[in-house]
C-alpha cells in the first residue's frame, strides 16, 4: 500500500460531482485506495438538520460498492462528538501504516482549511487536493492560495475535474419539491432515498 486518499463529506446525499472527484483523483495521482469518511456532525454545519449517519453511511455505501478503489470508513461517526479532520487523519495513518495521505476537498472548502482545528498541523501531515467546482476558477484559487500565511499554498494541489454542477443541497431541495434526481446520483442511492422516504 503506497498511497491512500480520504475523501470526507456530509454526502447527505452523496451524489456524482463526489464520485467523479474521487475517480479522477485516483487516477491521476496512482491513488490504490480512496476511502469515503461521512462526516458525524461537521462543526461548519451545527445549525443545519442532517440525515441519520446510518443513512448517510448506507448511501454512501451503495454509490461505492461499483469501485474496487472505492471504501467507506465509519471512524468519524463511531468517535461521536464534533468531527475534525486532524483526527482523522492521524487514526487513517495509524490503522493504514502509510505516510501519504491525500485529502480531497471541493475547491469551496479548501479556502476553510485555515479555520480548522490545529490547521498547520494538518497541512503537515497531508496533501490536500482541490478540486474544481462550478464556480471556482482554478487560477483566482491559486492565486488566493499564494497570499495567504503559511504552508497552505505548498501543500494545496488544484486539480481540474469534469465540472458537473451537482450539490447534495439541491439534491434535498428537489426531493422536497417532488422534482427528479434521476441521474444526478447512482440508481440504488436514489431508490434508498425513496424508500426511507429521506429529505421530505
Ligand atoms: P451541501 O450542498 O449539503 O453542502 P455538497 O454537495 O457540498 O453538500 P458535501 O458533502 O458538503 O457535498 O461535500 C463534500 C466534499 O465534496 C466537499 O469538499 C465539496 O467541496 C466536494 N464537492 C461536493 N460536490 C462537488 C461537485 N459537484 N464538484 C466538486 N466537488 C464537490
Ligand atoms: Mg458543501
Amino acid at each position: 500500500m503506497k498511497q491512500i486518499c480520504l475523501m470526507g463529506g456530509t454526502f447527505d446525499p452523496i451524489h456524482y460531482g463526489h464520485l467523479v472527484v474521487a475517480e479522477e483523483v485516483r487516477q491521476k495521482f496512482g491513488i490504490q485506495k480512496v476511502i469515503f469518511i461521512p462526516a458525524a456532525r461537521p462543526p461548519h454545519k451545527m445549525g443545519q438538520e442532517i440525515s441519520e449517519p446510518h443513512h448517510r453511511v448506507n448511501m454512501t455505501r451503495l454509490a461505492t460498492a461499483s469501485n474496487r478503489y472505492f471504501e467507506v470508513s465509519t471512524i468519524e461517526i463511531e468517535r461521536q462528538g464534533l468531527s475534525y479532520t486532524i483526527d482523522t487523519v492521524q487514526e487513517i495513518k495509524s490503522i493504514y501504516k502509510i505516510e501519504t495521505v491525500y485529502f480531497i476537498t471541493g475547491a469551496d472548502a479548501v479556502l476553510e482549511i485555515l479555520t480548522w482545528k490545529e490547521a498547520e498541523k494538518l497541512l503537515n501531515m497531508c496533501t490536500f487536493i482541490a478540486a474544481t467546482r462550478p464556480g471556482y476558477n482554478l487560477n483566482n484559487l491559486k492565486e488566493t492560495l499564494k497570499s495567504l500565511p503559511g504552508e497552505i499554498f505548498k501543500k494545496t494541489l488544484p486539480l481540474e475535474v469534469p465540472a458537473l454542477s451537482i450539490s447534495s443541497s439541491d439534491i434535498r431541495q428537489r426531493v422536497r419539491e417532488g422534482r427528479s434526481i434521476k441521474y444526478l446520483l447512482p440508481e440504488p442511492v436514489e431508490q434508498y432515498i425513496k424508500e426511507n422516504k429521506i429529505y421530505l
